[in-house]
């Protein structure tokens, strides 16, 4: 048992619908108590779809459990075929259908359908939602597929060149109820015919039966969301032969290294390295004089594997932040997120309790934290400004406005989100110059439209940063005075280092003295 509040991710059968309705002409049949259907809401609010997901819940009472529930999941499967005539059904559980063993899957495929019928199996107490959904896509390709692998793999991606026609690439991992994924293709799409390089089959997002049939007939495949789509290129790498691009191209220095990635793999001459520059508006706002304040910025991350790693990259490359805390909830992508940290000089948060995520923040006190809907909570707690980067997200973060991640327009998008929390230059130093304005007070950032007043002024030095509950250490009135003289966004760190050091030499008592040997000791 594990007691928990928030959850970053939802129960495997969650990423199944999430391929089901990302996809037509696929329907779903889970076996599931009633009640499940809450996960429609997912779909029609938080994405704002106009219709159902394709989903059968057969909706089983209490009472049912003592009758044949075996009958119930045949009765679903039949109306479900009627009334939608898929083209391919995937039938599975959810975690109460688990525990039951009605094995709804082998029931379907025992009932002569003229359609595929894909045997879902997903352990509801071991994984989670984004295994679900690439377990889900990597069934279905292969349920679809499996019968056109050729026994001899020849595949070259440089085909084309003797065809006569232009490269051909697949994208694949774009969901509903994935970060973006709507305004990333679009982006990816625009990229690539930048480069004379055509897109045949996107999925599962858009994507119907005869369209995934059609996967073998590209050069490459893109694997642009790993958590979805990377053991599905990595069964068609090994069946049919067909290379799949590993970068993901959030931030201009990524962009670059698929764009490099992709050209090689298909035999093309790489791109200009200096095509971002130019394309983007990230490289010339970031170097702007403006942004020097910038430099330096502490930042925690974290999100799912893939984002929390591009994001490490834009910062500490692009942004010139100073990334002090990175992990994530996608323990599939711990191996390459803690690489990224040790290159950092970090240790990797692996972990999916937001509580461990949140002390974790408190204790690396940043000025910015880049997270998912959780982490902007947290953040709010603590007083730090925050972007939301990857899922978990909310409705804000499906907005009607083009916003993608991927790309160079997905640079400047970023470069909007992340730096607007922070407060603006002139305020900052105006604030850190003048501490007793009336309005412009401790903490308020007025580009926010944020009131500021007595209450923001009020939450300054001790208050608003959660300390340790280590009662033996005493904030003399100057030591508070002093730490009080600390800009806002460095005061959480300034405060810990000054009790770290407190502690370390056996001294009970701050003082403004000893804030000032503590930054002493440690700019040492
Ligand atoms: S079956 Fe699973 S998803 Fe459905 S209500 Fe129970 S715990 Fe939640």
């Amino acid at each position: 048992m594990q007691l928990t509040l928030w959850t970053y991710e939802g129960p495997p059968h969650v990423g199944a619908m999430r391929i089901a309705a990302s996809m037509h002409g696929v329907h779903y049949v889970l076996h599931a108590p009633q009640g499940d259907t809450y996960a429609d809401l997912l779909f029609t609010m938080i994405e704002r779809r106009g219709q159902r997901p394709p989903v059968t819940y057969t909706t089983f009472q209490a009472r049912d459990l003592g009758g044949d529930t075996a009958e119930l999941v045949k009765r679903h499967v039949r109306e479900a075929v009627d009334r939608f005539q898929p083209d391919a059904l995937l039938v599975g559980e959810s975690c109460t259908a688990e525990l039951i063993q009605d094995q709804p899957g082998a029931l379907a495929q025992g009932m002569e359908l003229t359609m595929p019928v894909v045997n879902l199996e997903l352990p509801a107490y071991s994984k989670k939602e984004n295994w679900g959904a690439a377990e889900t896509f990597y069934q279905l390709i292969r349920n679809l597929l499996k019968a056109q692998a050729p026994t001899d793999i020849n595949h070259d991606p440089k085909a084309w060149q003797q065809e006569g026609r232009r490269p051909r690439v697949n994208l694949l991992g774009p969901s509903l109820l994935g970060f973006r994924c709507r305004d990333d293709v679009l982006e990816v799409q625009k990229l690539l015919t930048l480069h004379g390089i055509d897109v045949g089959v996107v999925a599962p997002l858009g994507a119907g039966v005869e369209d995934l049939k059609r996967i073998p007939d590209a050069d490459l495949n893109v694997c642009l969301y790993p958590e979805v789509a990377e053991s599905t290129c990595s069964w068609l790498e090994r069946n049919f032969g067909i290379p799949f691009s590993r970068t993901v191209p959030i931030g201009v220095g990524a962009t670059h290294d698929f764009l490099v990635e992709v050209h090689s793999l298909l035999g093309m001459e790489a791109p200009a390295p200096d095509e971002g520059y130019k394309r983007s508006r990230l490289p010339w706002y970031s170097e702007s004089v403006d942004s020097t304040y910038l430099t330096g910025k502490r930042v925690f991350i974290f999100g799912d594997g893939s984002h929390a790693l591009a994001a490490a990259r834009i910062c500490s490359e692009e942004l010139g932040f100073t990334v002090v805390g990175l992990g994530t909830y996608s323990r599939e992508m711990a191996r390459p997120v803690r690489a990224a940290a040790k290159a950092l000089g970090l240790e990797a948060l692996i972990c999916d309790d937001y509580l461990e995520v949140e002390a974790a923040m408190a204790e690396a006190a940043p000025e910015l934290v880049l997270g998912t809907q959780m982490e902007r909570h947290s953040a709010k707690r603590l007083g730090i400004p925050c972007s939301v980067i990857s899922t978990p997200m909310h409705v804000q973060d499906v907005p009607a406005r083009m916003s993608p991640q991927m790309g160079w327009e997905g640079a400047n998008v970023i470069f909007d989100d992340w730096v607007h929390p922070l407060m603006m230059g002139l305020e900052e130093h105006l604030i850190g110059m003048f501490r007793h304005d009336f309005e412009f007070v401790d903490g308020h950032q007025s580009h926010l439209g944020h009131a500021g007043g007595a209450g923001a002024a009020d939450s300054s030095a001790l208050s608003d940063i959660p300390g340790e509950g280590d009662g033996a250490l005493h904030w003399t009135a100057d030591g508070e005075a002093e730490l009080k003289k600390i800009p806002f966004f460095v005061r959480g760190k300034v405060r810990r280092n000054t009790e770290a050091y407190a502690r370390d030499t056996g001294c009970r008592e701050i003082s403004s003295e000893t804030l000032y040997d503590a930054k002493a000791h440690f700019k040492a």
